[in-house]
């Protein structure tokens, strides 16, 4: 969804304020996809403060589905986003784009509403997430749960770091 931002470029010191849905229902993060879903409207309150420059202050809230980093089950995770951006709109786009000024965001005078919620949602996703605390993972070897389903496996004497850190065990007991 765009914002057309003539009338907030036209008026000085005014703030406008939109609700606006959010359409994007997948993000994208390196190479992985991740469903949306409970997506509150995205609220915008955007004023020119004057010299061409807009000041963008909002929030939306949204929930994703990431694998657990260990046994890859779902986990919903929610987000808060509250965005905060200043954009200088002097010049032409070429000098926006050499002082890094939100170029990505603006198209003419188009507020590009989507990847400002993607930059938003980017800077905030864990590294990792985690089911529970002291989730056991899968099994290395068949790929069983190990919190519901406890295979039975000898996955140490196969895991050579395992049967290293094993023997450093054994061997600190025998002193
Ligand atoms: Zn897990
Ligand atoms: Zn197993």
């Amino acid at each position: 969804m765009h914002i057309q931002l003539a009338d907030v470029l036209f008026e000085e010191g005014r703030t406008f304020h939109y609700e606006i849905p959010l359409e994007r229902d997948v993000m994208e993060v390196g190479r992985e996809s991740f469903a949306l879903y409970e997506k509150s409207p995205v609220v915008l309150d955007i004023v020119n403060t004057g010299g061409q420059v807009i000041e963008i202050e909002g929030s939306c809230q949204v929930s994703a589905k990431i694998p657990c980093g260990r046994c890859l089950k779902e986990v919903e995770t929610s987000f808060m986003l509250s965005i905060s951006r200043k954009l200088d709109m002097k010049g032409s786009e070429q000098e926006r784009m050499q002082r890094l000024d939100g170029v990505d965001l603006i198209t003419g005078t188009k507020l590009d509403v989507e990847r400002l919620v993607y930059d938003g949602l980017l800077a905030q996703w864990p590294m990792r997430v985690l089911c529970k605390e002291e989730c056991k993972g899968l099994c290395s070897t068949c790929g069983a749960d190990l919190n519901t389903d406890p295979c039975g496996c000898d996955r140490q004497s196969l895991d050579p770091r395992m049967a290293a850190i094993s023997d450093i065990f054994s061997a600190f007991k025998e002193v």
